[in-house]
């Protein structure tokens, strides 16, 4: 944690503010320890101050790391952090304006009698690049998803719905000690696998389908992400087996391209390429993967717009898609640590094509 403070200090002062206001659970979870859903944080080069209602202060207490001084505020976090910017005679404060809602930010200029300036990733481009434990952890939630998925394979049979399926996958996270799912399972049968982000339904399963699954669960405040995709009950369709064979080789091609120093509209390209050349170019329509941290989407986006470069210790997901409408999809996405000089794989479900029920 004072790394973290440390190294946040120097980006406020390249950002040539003296001080950062955030209300943002993520970040205030990064940059204190605590867990809970409400509370501020303000930081300067002197202070580091952390604000929460009566609900939380107990557990405060127990989680925030003790290079912050707490305080228990019965009247409002927004205008107390403007107050304690006034106080501390700060000019020019900065907040993540994607981290801040515009009434958090009047209510503090209010009270500060001052504007807020915007410094966009000003902690987020600190919390890409995760410390061990930090991996420790999301590998740990990864692996308590893979059990769940592993043992939910086995009961698939006709008739079980979309809908039952997910809730089995959320139950099951909860019962084997995660905090929950890290979103809401996406579980799709047949031609619904090609809604990239479908809600399941009440769809029931039957011989022939796609069965695409995309899940995680959040362990210990940190994230997993996974997509499956298998066939059920029968051997699939030629065009499944192409699109399915094409996905895996183009995630293989990026996890083998994958490395620190790149930027993440080179490794996208990298998956990408191979599916427009197979003709399947229109059928992936989304970037090829994302950060995973305490959030499950966050900094930094592996698109082709992203020109953020890669270091050792980010953690990202690779999972390219091909989705034909009224068809059916296939994504396939592992959970990925870049290196210096390559990237440390923290899935290990397996990804030869399965045919579920047999
Ligand atoms: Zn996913
Ligand atoms: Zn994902």
């Amino acid at each position: 944690m004072k790394a973290r403070l440390d190294a946040l200090r120097g980006r406020i002062e390249n950002a040539g503010c003296d001080a950062l206001v955030s209300m943002a659970p993520p970040i205030n979870q990064y940059l204190t320890g605590f867990s809970g859903s409400t509370s501020a944080v303000l930081v300067t080069a002197r202070e580091a101050r952390f604000f929460c209602d009566f609900r939380y202060t107990e557990q405060a207490g127990a989680e925030v790391w003790d290079g912050y001084h707490i305080e228990e505020v019965a009247d409002g976090l927004a205008a107390r952090l403007g107050r304690g910017l006034a106080d501390a005679g700060c000019r020019s404060a900065a907040f993540e304006p994607d981290s801040m809602t515009v009434r958090e930010r009047q209510d503090i200029e209010a009270a500060y009698s001052n504007t807020l300036t915007p410094a966009p990733a000003l902690v987020s481009a600190l919390r890409c690049v995760k410390d061990p434990a930090e991996c420790d952890k999301i590998r740990a939630a990864q692996s308590l998803a893979e059990g769940v998925l592993a043992d939910l394979l086995d009961t698939l049979e006709e008739g079980l719905t979309e809908r039952e399926l997910a809730a089995a996958f959320e139950y099951e996270f909860k019962t084997r000690g995660a905090t929950g799912a890290s979103f809401d399972t996406i579980a799709l049968f047949g031609a619904r696998s090609s809604l990239p982000h479908g809600q399941p339904g009440d769809r029931a399963l039957k011989p022939g389908d796609v069965v695409l699954l995309d899940f995680g669960c959040r362990l210990a405040g940190y994230c997993s992400d996974l997509t499956r995709t298998y066939a059920f009950g029968t051997m699939p369709a030629a065009w499944f087996n192409e699109i399915y064979d094409l996905t895996l080789a183009a995630q293989q091609a990026a996890l083998g391209a994958a490395r620190a120093g790149m930027t993440c509209r080179e490794l996208d390209a990298v998956a990408r390429r191979l599916i427009a050349e197979a003709g399947h170019g229109d059928h992936f329509g989304h970037g090829l993967g994302h950060g995973v941290g305490i959030e499950i989407h966050e900094a930094p986006r592996v698109s082709s717009r992203s020109e953020a470069v890669l270091e050792p210790g980010t953690v990202i997901t690779i999972e390219p898609g091909i989705y034909i409408p009224g068809q059916g999809g296939v994504r396939i996405e592992d959970l990925v640590v870049v290196t210096e000089d390559g990237c440390r794989n923290l899935t290990t479900a397996s990804k030869e094509l399965r045919i579920l029920g047999l």
